[in-house]
């Protein structure tokens, strides 16, 4: 029994589900619940709140959130040899656990969400970009969440936050600020999973604008940092040649100099030119 919550250490759930690590799916797990509820904590308060986890696995973070005061966790898997074990947990938690046996990926979110929920997840690398994309480009906004409580992968973790004139500043970190502040919190080290990814990890914390900042439309912009990170070596006025007939006018406008790289400008300015398309 673990101390924490009356449910077993998640090692022996593993064993006891035959629950070895696929590859495909992305799974590394996290297995001591000291960790799990500290992720969860660093969401902020979850009383009163509904959470989406991707992936929850055999059920580690999923406990750490449920002892931290969820109210509700939605959690979608794909995997369906983990259902028994999260079985174990909705049956220690009555009416606060709602498990979905499905892709994350083809989850209609706003139709299975109620009231206040924050998305928390440690999540399948070979999708974290895909899903936080797809959420960032939500066409409500604010979207249907108040905060997203994410683990990534250390090098994607830094693309999120980068800000202009840093080497990893590009288009993720552009669809990740125009409308939405991002925090990269802590490192995970690579020992605390089971089996251990190659590289460290680290959450990231976004939490979306109420009153967007910046006002451009999502594929404007979209197409833009296509472009101008496409070729980000090569100064706007030529980047940009293929979306704009006459860059360099249109660059002078709006009061960017033709010259910089695309590294080299604001969110804002890239929103500017959005406007502009
Ligand atoms: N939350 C658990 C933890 O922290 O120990 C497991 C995290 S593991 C990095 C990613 C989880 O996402 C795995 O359980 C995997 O089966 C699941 N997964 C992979 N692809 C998925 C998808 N498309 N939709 C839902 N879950 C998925």
């Amino acid at each position: 029994m673990s101390r924490e919550d009356g449910l077993p250490p998640l090692r022996e759930v593993i064993a006891e589900h035959q629950l070895s690590a696929k590859k495909n799916l992305g799974q590394n797990f996290l297995l001591d619940l000291n960790l799990t509820r500290k992720i969860a904590r660093s969401a902020g308060p979850l009383e009163g709140h509904t959470i989406v986890e991707i992936g929850p696995g055999p059920g580690g973070l999923t406990r750490g959130l449920l002892m931290e005061g969820a109210k509700k966790v939605i959690a979608v898997e794909r995997d369906e040899r983990v259902l028994p074990a999260l079985e174990q947990i909705s049956a220690a938690y009555p009416g606060h656990l709602e498990i979905i046996s499905g892709d994350a990926l083809e989850v209609n979110w706003p139709e299975i969400v109620d009231g206040p929920t924050k998305i928390v997840a440690n999540l399948p690398y070979n999708i974290a970009t895909a899903l936080l994309i797809g959420w960032l480009t939500s066409d409500q906004w604010p979207p249907w969440f108040s905060s997203l409580t994410l683990m990534f992968q250390k090098e994607v973790a830094e693309r999120i936050v980068a800000e202009s004139g840093n080497k990893t500043f590009g288009r993720l970190s552009v669809l990740s600020q125009w409308r939405a502040d991002a925090e990269k919190l802590f490192d995970v080290p690579r020992q605390a999973f089971t089996p251990p990814p190659k590289v460290t990890s680290s959450i990231v914390h976004i939490t979306p604008h109420q009153k967007p900042q910046f006002d451009c439309k999502m594929d404007a912009l979209e197409r833009v940092t296509k472009a101008a990170f496409g070729q980000r070596r090569k100064m706007l006025r030529a980047s940009l040649k293929g979306i704009l007939p006459n860059p360099q006018q249109v660059l002078e406008n709006a009061g960017i100099d033709p010259t910089l790289r695309a590294e080299q400008l604001q969110v804002k300015d890239f929103c500017a030119l959005a406007k502009l398309l």
